[in-house]
């Protein structure tokens, strides 16, 4: 008989106890591989230049990069493609189209647009607008699919405003309107800064519903009239901001009882984002996220979630937050499908 004692035991035991450890979190990620209820649309194309810019492009990869850490399959990716010209003049104009692919927009465009211009930045347009769509489909054949990118509500037809050249949301609802995948569409705009260009585009049209919760003394300077405007102020925080929320979920789906939601999930109202101050915590954007994103699960609605803005000091915190969105849903999704 051994002695249990015996170094040579001790050792033995202790490299069956790793190598058990080791089985036990393989299968875990096994689990969590298995069971990734929706798909990530994502392309190593998000990226351009803008040189010193309050726009972190960078965060799109490190959400990628930590969600390929953390175990998530590749095949849960899903590449996106450049849209067409016909998808993108279900909103924009010709003109606007021609301006962007001859380098013609006039230095005050430029301005409004607050990018510099270059042929990268027309390509990462062009294939934004790709994802959104492609994100709109998925969701409305998973019930949830999340954009590692889109979201850029200043759009106009005819412009581009604060950092979005193409109104990817309302391209996406009317794509999906004129293809009969659904009859009407609801966008969920939680940016901090008011959807001005989506609630002008999809203004009087019967078949979409704009919700728009932003902060009021902030950009844009003059808001246009989405369906339903909650405007909050500087300092407003956690409370004032989920208490507004949860007046219109569930109330406003059961009502409009769209076939799709386009839910906006930026991640500026942070307590410590450069361009707002509506000092919501990592907490409360998270129970905002499962608000959202729950209610409309609840009622079986399809979610497709887009990332919008986000200008944490700290690039980590926004990359948190939208972390943090795909968690919630995650959570949702498992918890009701
Ligand atoms: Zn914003």
């Amino acid at each position: 008989m051994s002695d249990p004692t015996d170094p040579i035991d001790v050792f033995s035991f202790f490299c069956y106890l790793l190598s058990f450890m080791a089985r036990f979190s393989n299968l875990l990620r096994f689990i969590r591989r298995k069971k990734f209820p929706f798909k990530f649309i994502y392309s190593d194309d998000y990226w351009v230049d803008l040189g010193q810019h309050v726009f972190p492009v960078m965060k799109y990869r490190l959400i990628y990069e930590t969600l390929i850490r953390t175990g998530v399959r590749k095949e849960n990716f899903v590449l996106p493609q450049p849209a067409d010209d016909e998808d993108l003049l279900l909103v924009h104009t010709q003109k606007y189209l021609k301006k962007l692919k001859t380098g013609n927009l006039s230095p005050s465009e430029i301005l409004t647009l607050e990018l510099p211009y270059s042929k990268e930045l027309v390509r990462f347009a062009w294939l934004f607008v790709g994802g959104t769509i492609l994100t709109a489909e998925m969701a409305l054949k998973d019930g949830v699919a999340v954009h590692l990118g889109g979201g850029f509500h200043h759009a106009f037809p005819d412009h581009g405003e604060g950092f979005c050249v193409f109104n990817d949301i309302a391209i996406a609802l009317e794509k999906m309107k004129k293809e009969g995948k659904i009859e009407r569409g609801m966008v969920v705009d939680c940016d901090l800064h008011q959807g001005n260009g989506t609630s002008f585009i999809l203004s009087r049209k019967d078949y979409g519903f704009t919700f728009s919760i932003h902060q009021m003394d902030n950009y844009p300077a003059e808001k246009t009239s989405s369906t339903v405007d909650v405007g909050l102020w500087s300092g407003d925080g956690d409370e004032k901001y989920l208490s507004s929320l949860r007046e219109y979920f569930p109330l406003i789906y059961k009502e409009f009882k769209p076939d799709l939601v386009f839910y906006l999930a930026g991640a500026d109202p942070y307590d410590d984002d450069q361009l707002g101050n509506l000092k919501l915590t990592f907490e409360g954007l998270e129970e905002r996220d499962r608000i959202v994103i729950e209610e409309a699960r609840k009622l079986n609605l399809p979610v497709a979630i887009l990332c919008a803005g986000g200008y944490a000091r700290k690039v980590e915190d926004t990359v948190s937050i939208h972390l943090n969105t795909i968690k919630a849903a995650q959570k949702v999704q498992r918890k009701y499908f």
